[in-house]
């Protein structure tokens, strides 16, 4: 049987802790509220054990890790606040459950605080860990903590781990609460730069919960996701997981999100029966543009017949010259990016056919895309403008690209991607891409330009 008795999700601004921004407070008193209902709720079901699942601290690409020494500490000392937390881990669990993954293939891997320590990163609990924790602290409750953290794994990998993590079993009885914030860009002054599909990626969550309609959270396609820039997802795909085949309902307990940032409490109430599993939907939007509806078709002729498509007269916007890069994606991973910085063949069209097929066969990184891939994959075709001259202080990685050149070397990166968001990380990654080495980096030339993004 199952031990999870119950499920929450849950935000992790360190602004609701104690001693952090107490001047703020007020304006998300809503969410302070809600928090402090679903502690109350989780410590109703008694759980001996509660695993926290959070998209921060230490977090690799490649596997989901659960820190595995016996005592967990950590502290808000980088908020200002001198609020500190220490608990008990479930080592035992912990170990069960990674043995159980392994059976099945799935990265979920118990990590000892010297491996950590040798990559220079931090033991100590992560915020997304400790808010909850806190919330759970005053209201009573005791017991065993399990801190997993994701990694940027395909969502149906988070699924099966969430399921893991349900048939481990043992005497626990066990609480499980996905942390996650919403989408970071709902506001103009926000920590990333408005944009309204933040707003929509939110509502669509709220809604599907208020429904319990689960799969409804499954089929947000992840380009609409990367765009919200939200770090809750996969987090609620877990829990989604740890549910997988039970009868549950869910309840969303509050939704705001004050600062432009989205902060969403909602409680998962388990029910005898079973449900229905959730399917992996397939990625193929209908309402794709133009030039991803080509990219696609280039691939797909290509990967079929070996034929490159031929466009004799193309039609306004494919007619003019222009730069173009397309980018593959397999769920949330890059499988494939090929483009050009400069126009190499007559018309839009040829370069995206072009750009397409190579992104698709030769990207050195990767293998080559299958047939079978391809219905998987998701496409992006950015367009982009000329250059600019630039210097360091004018980097923005949110909104410019950046081209770093070298004597005859020259490395680019698109703006606007997950997981690149200092001008510095910028610099770093294109200078590495064009072969320059780091020392060289005041002599490089930078430019940056602009891309219109179509999906
Ligand atoms: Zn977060």
């Amino acid at each position: 049987m199952s031990p999870i008795v119950f499920a929450g999700f849950a935000p992790h601004p360190p602004l609701l802790i104690e001693g952090v921004g107490d001047e703020h407070k007020p304006e998300a008193a809503q969410t302070d509220e809600a928090y402090r209902q679903l502690a109350a709720r989780l410590v109703e079901t008694q759980p001996n054990t509660v695993i926290v699942v959070t998209p921060h601290g230490p977090v690799f690409s490649d596997a989901y890790t659960i820190p595995g020494w016996d005592t967990l500490h950590g502290d808000f000392t980088p908020f200002g606040s001198a609020v500190s937390m220490t608990w008990e881990a479930n080592t035992g669990y912990s170990r069960q459950a990674e043995t159980l993954a392994a059976k099945k293939g799935l990265p979920l891997v118990v990590v000892n605080s010297r491996q950590l320590a040798s990559h220079r990163y931090s033991t100590g609990l992560d915020h997304g860990t400790m808010v909850p924790l806190w919330y759970l602290q005053a209201a009573g409750w005791k017991g065993k903590v399990v801190c997993i953290r994701i990694g940027g794994l395909p969502p149906r990998q988070c699924y099966e781990i969430g399921k893991v993590l349900a048939e481990t079993s043992g005497d626990e009885k066990i609480a499980l609460i996905a942390s996650g914030d919403m989408s970071h860009c709902l506001k103009e002054n926000g920590p990333s730069p408005y944009n309204p599909v933040g707003l929509e990626f939110d509502e669509t969550v709220v809604a599907a919960l208020e429904k319990s309609d689960y799969q409804a959270v499954l089929a947000i396609p992840p380009e609409f996701r990367q765009r919200a820039a939200e770090c809750g997802w996969r987090p609620l795909v877990t829990l989604l997981g740890a549910l997988d085949g039970r009868e549950s309902k869910s309840q969303v307990l509050s939704y705001q999100g004050p600062f432009g940032v989205g902060y969403l409490v909602a409680i998962f109430t388990l029910e005898d029966g079973e449900r229905q599993g959730l399917t992996f939907p397939l990625n193929t939007p209908e309402d794709a543009s133009i030039y991803t509806q080509l990219a696609r078709k280039a691939i797909r002729q290509y990967l079929i017949k070996e034929e490159t498509i031929e466009i004799e007269s193309p039609e306004p916007p494919l007619d003019r010259p222009q730069a173009a890069f397309v980018s593959l994606k397999l769920d949330d991973q890059l499988r494939g990016c090929i483009g050009t910085i400069e126009p190499k063949y007559e018309h839009l069209g040829a370069e995206i056919v072009a750009n397409a097929i190579a992104a698709a066969t030769t990207d050195p990184r990767f293998d080559r895309v299958t047939i079978s891939d391809l219905e998987q994959l998701s496409i992006s075709v950015d367009l982009l403008s000329e250059p600019v001259p630039a210097t360091y202080s004018q980097l923005d990685p949110s909104k410019l690209g950046l081209i770093a050149q070298w004597r005859g070397r020259r490395g680019l990166l698109l703006p606007d991607l997950s997981g690149v968001d200092t001008p510095e990380e910028q610099l770093e990654i294109a200078l590495r891409k064009g072969g320059i080495p780091k020392e060289k980096a005041r002599e490089a030339k930078l430019y940056t330009f602009t891309v219109e993004r179509h999906y």
